[in-house]
């Protein structure tokens, strides 16, 4: 019998609004229906009690620009460290599985944070993915990413490291927020392949989900051999979804989530917050329980087409066709700050629609046979002209990749006003702001 964590925090202090669909309501509906129901008396389930994430364990995966204190984190703080206790609990094997019930989300959280963007700050799942790996030791982690929209900042923080599997399936970006998660996404120079985005036609459904996770997703799964799974939960793939356009129902996450298996599941999105969240979330719990979840129905029929059969498989067929011929293509930099070694470069604008702004960020990643090499970031919050620098040595660095950071740090910290080193190698980080290290912890 499977022993299922559960976790509930429904963030009752913060919302974008009383109206605005990410709200504290997005949970309650589910706890209520999952209490009513009796679900929590069954014998394996084990509630726990929220947590808070520490401020180090932030840092060590995310850069928080300017610094931390400029951020109203509380919230995202505890939806973290709600995750980390799951994740704890299942290190200890006091629980099999675990499905953290938090919010607010965060795979729309990158590794360089200015602001909101998509209701994240932080990113949950990136984070506690790194704790498993510094604090037991866990080398290679799957993330299925089964929310309706890319999880670009899942993708952006582990694009460059071959030890995370980053696999999302959600509905086209040149329909949807963030308009990425395009097939040729697939890693960086020492991480290629380590990325799959499978982006679907808007109106498909459950058949159509479970048939790219038989013939696609699992068998990447499988070939990667990871340690862990982790599910980013969204669940705005739903018929009903206010901010999306597909057709999978309450028992189709059931079954998802059955195939997937999961060892933790962090809730995403879902905004259809009265009409199907609490079946959703009711049937992948569930689910991870072991237990028969056919009965889960939404009150409300599908009203429109499914896209599914013939479609959605030589669709899919095609897809995968593309993705398998992609090659890719990196551009070499030489700079006078860049340390000894071959340098692959790229830039990128990221929109914090959010908050409104936007994000100017280059690139170096240092091409190394040997480990994932180490990443620098230079990056601009664009209306105030802010810059700031991340460095990153990342796990299991080489001795080459790991002075190149320490190098890149040296220079910068005289070059820029802000600057982090995360060293994942030795499990610290260093601020600098005007040349000085400072304690980024504030104080
Ligand atoms: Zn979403
Ligand atoms: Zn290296």
């Amino acid at each position: 019998m499977n022993k299922t964590g559960i976790i509930f925090f429904p963030a009752f202090d913060w919302s974008l609004g009383e109206f605005h669909p990410e709200r504290e309501e997005r949970l309650l509906y589910t706890q209520e229906q999952i209490f009513e129901e009796g679900i929590m008396d069954l014998p394996q389930v084990r509630q726990y009690s929220p947590g808070v994430a520490d401020l180090f364990d932030v840092l060590r995966t995310q850069a928080i620009f300017p610094d931390l204190q400029q951020h109203n984190l509380d919230a995202h703080l505890i939806a973290v460290g709600s995750s980390l206790v799951l994740g704890n609990a299942l290190m200890k094997k006091e629980i099999t599985n675990g499905f953290a019930l938090v919010r607010p989300p965060g795979h729309h959280s990158g590794a360089t944070v200015w602001g909101n963007r998509g209701f994240c700050t932080l990113n949950n799942e990136a984070i506690l993915i790194n704790v498993l790996r510094a604090k037991y030791g866990i080398k290679k982690i799957a993330v299925i990413d089964t929310d309706v929209h890319h999880g670009d900042g899942t993708q952006d923080i582990f694009y460059h490291d071959p030890n995370v599997l980053y696999i999302s399936i959600h509905q086209d970006g040149r329909t949807i927020f963030p308009g990425t998660g395009f097939t040729e996404e697939k890693g960086g120079p020492n991480a290629w392949g380590s990325v799959l985005n499978i982006p679907l036609l808007p109106g498909v459904g459950d058949e159509g989900f479970l048939y790219a996770l038989e013939n696609w997703i699992m068998p990447a799964v499988e070939a990667f051999k990871p340690d862990l799974i982790i599910n980013s939960a969204g669940q705005d793939n739903h018929f009903t979804d206010p901010l999306a356009s597909m057709n999978v129902t309450a028992r189709g996450y059931g079954k998802i989530t059955e195939m997937i298996k999961p060892d933790l599941a962090v809730l995403e999105g879902g905004y259809a917050i009265e009409g199907a969240l609490p079946y959703i979330n009711m049937a992948i719990f569930l689910a991870l329980a072991g237990e028969d979840y056919s009965g889960v129905v939404e009150s409300q029929k599908p009203q429109n087409t499914e896209i599914g059969g013939d479609t959605i498989r030589s669709f899919l067929t095609d897809l995968k066709r593309t993705n398998k011929a992609v090659r890719p293509s990196w551009v070499f930099r030489k700079e006078q700050f860049l340390p000894a070694g071959d340098w692959v470069y790229s830039e990128k604008s990221i929109y914090y629609d959010t908050d409104g702004f936007k994000e100017n960020r280059k690139e170096y990643i240092r091409k190394c046979s040997h480990c994932g090499g180490t990443v620098l970031m230079i990056s601009q919050k664009t209306s105030a002209f802010q810059k700031a620098v991340l460095a990153r040595i990342p796990f299991e660095a080489c001795p080459d990749c790991e002075q190149a950071g320490y190098d890149l740090a040296e220079t910068f910290k005289k070059l820029e006003k802000t600057v982090l080193l995360q060293n994942q190698l030795r499990d610290q980080v260093h601020l600098w702001r005007d040349g000085r290290e400072v304690n980024p912890f504030g104080g």
